[in-house]
């Protein structure tokens, strides 16, 4: 999401006429996207403006934004700490960056813009400025030219209560399915082959509003995209277990287009600690779905979330939770240790757990995974598989680097006029921890 929000700002930016630019002392304006889901990624943003002291002492000009999340949770404590911050803005006005550049450059107070609207609407498409379409490589945003993200909701409504998104971006609100078919038409246009629909929980897309119900469901919504023709992989992220409904398990068994990875975070393999985490779902009925899932598309890659040290999880919990593991065995596995959230309810739950507790089961967790998403990748070795190229490998070795339809990492050899976007067959011959490698295969 922060992402995909990040483009946008870049892209409202160079719609009024700002360059990207890869120095930071030549910029004339800094906009911090920012992310308060851990601790540690809120000290991050106050140790980078720390830094940033002394090019603004320098260049009184320039102006510093800092949004996103921790603009929203922090708000006017942000600027009273940091006075060099100029615009301070929530996830909901990101769109509003632009007049808010403008009105800083007319040396105007500083800005705050945090308000989070029960009625927010996602604006309808801002266009890449033709700075950005022309270029083949996107400066603006990581992604690639060929492969964009689209949000297709904002917000959450599922108070998880170990979690600070739905304080800092608000109400859930799915965006109207014309909007976004509109976008990725326009993508595709652009040579866009790939779209990664994007929402906190796009399981439930088309729920809330409540005016919205002449809203496609989540698969119907996916059907119609995979019906652009120029459109060839779609992907979606993040689903929540207690959402997944049979009618999009159903859709990968015969979207041709829909690629077989499912990021299903669990957060914990026992149930009191689910339960207390409010997360709307037993171990038993995750596994079930699982299972379904498997039993659709047996090749599908799993990855998931899981926050290990939740106030009150006990040795005994801890070890479901590695059992849940050896169970699913997921492709790959993202694992926190948790952190207290400022307004997240769980800040007011009894036994917390010791610092030193949770990184000794991170790090048992963390071995166990890597030896699980090394045996999955080994499994990949002698089959054929079909990659879309993103560009020369970042090792500098002169190998390509692609995704499979399962996005894995695959570094592989091939001649030099192979270019990104084009789709390849590759022989896997060897499977790592966090990547394979390959051979183009004729
Ligand atoms: N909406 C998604 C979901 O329901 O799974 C993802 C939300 S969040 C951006 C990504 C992950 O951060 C969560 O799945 C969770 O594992 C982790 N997370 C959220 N709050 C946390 C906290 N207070 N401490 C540690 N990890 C946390
Ligand atoms: Fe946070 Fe839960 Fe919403 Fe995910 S579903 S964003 S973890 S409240």
């Amino acid at each position: 999401m922060n992402e995909r929000d990040s483009e946008i700002m870049g892209q409202m930016l160079c719609n009024a006429d700002y360059s990207p630019t890869e120095d930071i002392h030549q910029a004339d304006v800094i906009v911090i996207n920012t992310c308060s889901i851990r601790e540690k990624a809120e000290q991050k943003v106050y140790s980078l403006l720390g830094r940033l002291k002394k090019l603004k002492q320098k260049k009184p000009d320039l102006i510093i934004s800092v949004a996103g999340c921790v603009a929203q949770q922090e708000g006017e404590r942000l600027q009273a700490r940091m006075p060099l911050v100029d615009i301070v803005l929530g996830p909901q006005q990101i769109y509003c960056l632009p007049e808010l550049v403008s009105r800083a450059a007319q040396k105007g107070k500083p800005l705050m813009a945090v308000d989070l609207s029960p009625s927010f609407e996602i604006p309808r498409y801002i266009p890449p400025s033709p700075a950005i379409s022309r270029q083949k490589d996107d400066r603006i945003a990581s992604t690639l030219y060929f492969k964009k993200f689209v949000t297709i909701m904002q917000g959450c409504n599922n108070f998880c209560t170990y979690c600070v998104v739905p304080y800092t971006r608000g109400r859930e609100t799915s965006r109207k399915p014309d909007d976004i078919l509109a976008e990725i038409e326009a993508l595709a246009e652009q040579g866009v082959k790939e779209i990664t629909l994007l929402g906190q929980n796009v399981n439930s897309y088309g729920k809330y509003p409540a005016d919205s119900r002449n809203y496609k469901s989540f698969p119907e919504l996916l059907r119609k995209v995979a019906a652009l023709e120029n459109i060839k992989r779609i992907r979606f992220t993040t689903s929540h277990p207690k959402d997944l409904s049979p009618e999009l398990i159903a859709c990968f068994a015969d979207v041709a287009k829909l690629c077989p990875h499912f990021h299903l975070p669990v957060q914990s393999g026992s149930n009191p600690v689910l339960k207390r985490m409010n997360r709307g779902y037993t171990v038993e009925e995750y596994l079930a779905k699982v299972d379904t899932l498997r039993q659709v598309k047996p090749d599908i890659a799993l990855t998931t979330d899981i926050i290990v040290g939740f106030p009150g999880e006990t040795d005994k919990d801890f070890q479901a939770t590695m059992d849940l593991l050896e169970t699913v065995r997921y492709h790959g596995a993202f694992s926190f240790k948790y952190s207290d959230r400022p307004q997240a309810k769980a800040v007011a739950f009894d036994n917390k757990v010791a610092e030193e507790v949770k990184s000794e089961r991170l790090s048992c967790l963390q071995q166990k995974q890597n030896e699980i998403s090394l045996q999955k990748n080994r499994g990949y070795e002698g089959s054929i598989q079909h990659i879309m190229v993103e560009g020369q490998s970042k090792n500098g070795d002169g190998q390509w680097s692609g995704r499979t339809m399962s996005n894995i990492i695959v570094n592989f050899e091939g001649p030099a006029a192979l270019s990104a976007g084009q789709e390849v067959q590759v022989r896997i011959t060897e499977g790592l921890l966090h990547s394979l490698r390959g051979v183009l295969s004729l």
